[in-house]
């Protein structure tokens, strides 16, 4: 299955998002019958539910942004793995450039989260990506530091699954996508430390940064994607429509 994530951010407050899903309805219905690909909507915790709701016919999932990095307890303002399993997500973000700057958020975080959803079968979203362009070795280090830390703990688990999103931070939103022969580099160096640390836990590659509808043809064409993760062009339908489409 080819995944398509859409990530809304804070963009869709409650009757925004009810009013964008009721009038795609259709749209949405048949996006969701296309063979060999999947949807998955992710808005902010307090819209999951209605989404659910609405779209209960549907085959498209619905995943959140975040979650907790402990299983429960007294921690005011955060929603747990738990609940987003329970209330029927299937996929959660976690580790989104957005998240690791303005929530402070680090590599010892991003490890609990990963743990928490595997633990209650919500695949993880693990975002990951470096801050400037500034060349394939960089890239790598960077990665290799977000990386190997989760790598490292998830290798015990045994066949775990996990999607890896390779999002450059100075892609997301900038319109500028690396070149198709970068980001498989980076693909190959992510599937290399995975085969290392954790060669048991199954890997989905996602990209994401400015997928649009005028360049998914070009990044469609990226050895071993497993789907996009989308911002921006995600908020409107027929944007996301076509990216689906082509
Ligand atoms: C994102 O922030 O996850 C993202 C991919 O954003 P955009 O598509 O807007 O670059």
């Amino acid at each position: 299955m080819f995944l398509y994530v859409a990530n809304w951010k804070m963009n869709m407050p409650f009757y925004k998002a009810g009013d964008f899903c009721k009038e795609n309805y259709y749209g949405f219905e048949n996006l969701s019958k296309l063979p060999d690909k999947k949807i998955v909507l992710c808005p902010s915790y307090t819209e999951i539910m209605q989404i659910l709701i609405l779209f209960k016919d549907l085959e498209l999932e619905v995943g959140a942004q975040n979650c907790s990095a402990r299983i429960s307890g007294p921690y005011t303002g955060q929603v747990s793995a738990v609940s987003l399993g329970e209330m029927g997500c299937v996929y959660c973000i976690v580790g989104h450039s957005e998240v690791r700057k303005y929530l402070s958020e680090g590599n010892c975080e991003i490890i609990q989260k990963v743990l928490r959803l595997i633990e209650v079968k919500v695949t993880p979203i693990l975002c990951v990506g470096e801050n400037e362009d500034d060349g394939i070795e960089w890239g790598k280090k960077v990665l290799f530091s977000q990386l190997e830390p989760v790598f490292e703990k998830i290798k015990s688990l045994g066949s775990k699954y996990i999607c890896v999103a390779y999002e450059p931070i100075w892609s997301i939103g900038t319109g500028i996508t690396p070149e198709v022969d970068y980001i498989e580099k980076i693909f190959g160096y992510i599937f290399e430390i995975a085969k290392e640390i954790c060669p048991n836990v199954n890997i989905t590659l996602l990209y994401g940064g400015s997928v649009n509808e005028h360049n998914v043809k070009k990044m469609k064409c990226i050895a071993n994607l497993g789907g996009f993760l989308i911002g921006g062009a995600s908020l409107d339908f027929k944007k996301f429509e076509k990216i689906v489409q082509l």
